[in-house]
């Protein structure tokens, strides 16, 4: 017999661990919210719940308010994010769009040991202050944290997520490439827009995530992109890194793709298919440093081998097209960081927030904004706390740490970033070999320009 309770006047029952339970029934009835990180992404994501018969939103409201009921319901010592992720669900469920009764939101639960995998308790606590507590709060994670009776992960819809993030992550990087460039604007959006639509509805009718779709699936990405005329230009190379919220989200970070691009630099974004493996890799990690089950250590080991064989697809697709920039691999990057800082540093994005400042620099991204929430201690550690180190290892790095929070101004952030793209400018033209080997004029399809052409135009300084 299941256990009920009334919450905020509402008759709820309650899940195997005393918390308001989605229920099978909820499934037809209730509306579930969840927060858009990474839109590209978070679309496909959606798109693949929706498949299982969920119905789905991402959040998209963005104004004050959601600033401002976060700071109402959670403490102003919490980071950053998990303040905004909150403050826009209740938003959300005070704008009148839903019926808080037929609604239920979606957090994610990272399970390593830092406060994502407690937002959820944070979420919980608050909606009890805003009156909502009856509203069913269901955890995605693979960890097996949490669980309630009417959501479930399935290997099938697992095997999905990955390749809608993967199918994301491509769609990411050629997107970034392409648009500083591109000749007709609005063509590459427009080509994003055609392209989750298409993969969205293989993904429903179950296909596009075994290896045998995936791949050329992905070369259909590529090749489509290659077609977009454009005119290659000599302008400043900006990598992103930071803590995964604000690294990614438009909301979290204000628009800070869309203002580099205004400052006419190209952007480039690492993939959250790097730190899926980090995730995954870091339990490998714990049993390696402190001991544990062999038999966990296999299961493991196999998922981090599925996920790393996805990557070597995408990689591999990318070979061909010199004119694209490919991610590092997984392994490389982790190599990167062997005597700088330990593999069990996994707190927040751990070492991989390093290992992804000194893969940009080596890349040809040598200008970088590392995104730092209030609040957040382990990425202070890993990012900011690291710039130094970087700069001692490769001084083409260019690092500028911004702090976001709520009560930090915009004009601020911005202001900071101008100064390192004043500095990287100043940089080019320091280590520039020779003036420009991209004439003004050089109107081609992407396809028709070499990577190497397009190498950065300064040369690494004697150490
Ligand atoms: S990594 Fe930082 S922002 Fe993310 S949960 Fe931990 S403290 Fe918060």
């Amino acid at each position: 017999m299941k256990k009920t309770a009334i919450i905020n006047s509402q008759k709820v029952t309650l899940n195997k661990y005393g918390h308001v339970d989605f229920t099978p029934e909820m499934k037809k009835t209730h509306t579930i919210l969840i927060p858009n990180m990474a839109t590209i992404h978070f679309r496909l994501l959606r798109n693949v719940f929706i498949s299982y018969g969920y119905k789905m939103e991402l959040l998209t409201n963005s104004s004050r308010s959601v600033v401002d009921e976060g700071l109402k319901y959670v403490h102003n010592d919490t980071c950053y994010p998990a303040l905004l992720v909150i403050g826009q669900m209740i938003d959300a469920l005070n704008s009148g769009k839903y019926d808080p009764t037929r609604t239920a939101l979606m957090i994610t639960q990272t399970g390593g040991g830092c406060r994502a995998s407690n937002y959820i308790h944070l979420l919980r606590k608050a909606l009890v202050k805003a009156g909502y507590g009856y509203v069913p709060v269901i955890s995605l994670n693979l960890s097996g944290l949490e669980s309630c009776s009417g959501f479930r992960l399935t290997l099938p819809m697992i095997r999905k997520l990955v390749a809608g993030v993967v199918y994301g992550d491509m769609m990411m990087l050629l997107r970034n490439q392409v648009i500083p460039y591109e000749i007709n604007r609005g063509e590459t959006d427009a080509l994003v827009e055609r392209l989750t639509e298409e993969l969205s509805q293989q993904l429903a009718q179950n296909r596009g995530y075994r290896l045998s779709e995936f791949a050329p699936n992905l070369e259909n990405i590529v090749r489509e992109f290659a077609k977009i005329p454009v005119q290659y230009r000599d302008i400043t190379r900006v990598g992103i890194v930071g803590e995964i919220y604000v690294k990614y989200s438009s909301l979290g970070n204000n628009n800070l793709e869309d203002f580099l691009r205004e400052q006419d630099c190209e952007v480039m974004v690492p993939g959250i298919m790097g730190f899926l493996l980090f995730k995954v890799d870091n339990r490998l990690e714990d049993i390696k440093l402190y001991g544990g089950s062999r038999l966990k250590y296999m299961v493991v080991d196999a998922l981090f081998r599925y996920l790393t064989k996805m990557e070597r697809v995408m990689l591999d697709t990318l070979a061909p097209y010199p004119q694209f920039k490919a991610p590092a691999t997984y392994e490389h990057l982790k190599s990167l960081v062997d005597g700088v800082i330990g593999h069990g540093s996994k707190m927040g994005e751990g070492w991989l927030l390093t290992a992804e400042m000194l893969e940009l620099v080596e890349s040809g991204y040598p200008n970088i904004v590392c995104t730092q929430p209030f609040g957040c201690l382990p990425n202070h550690i890993v990012g900011k706390g690291m710039v130094r180190k970087v700069r001692q290892i490769d001084p083409r790095a260019n690092i500028v740490p911004i702090d976001y929070d709520p009560g930090s101004t915009i004009v601020n952030q911005e202001n900071r970033i101008k100064l390192m793209l004043a500095v990287a400018r100043e940089q080019q033209q320091l280590f520039a070999k020779e003036p420009s080997h991209m004439p003004a004029d050089d109107t081609t399809e992407a396809a028709a320009m070499p990577q190497k052409e397009r190498e950065p135009s300064f040369a690494k300084p004697a150490v």
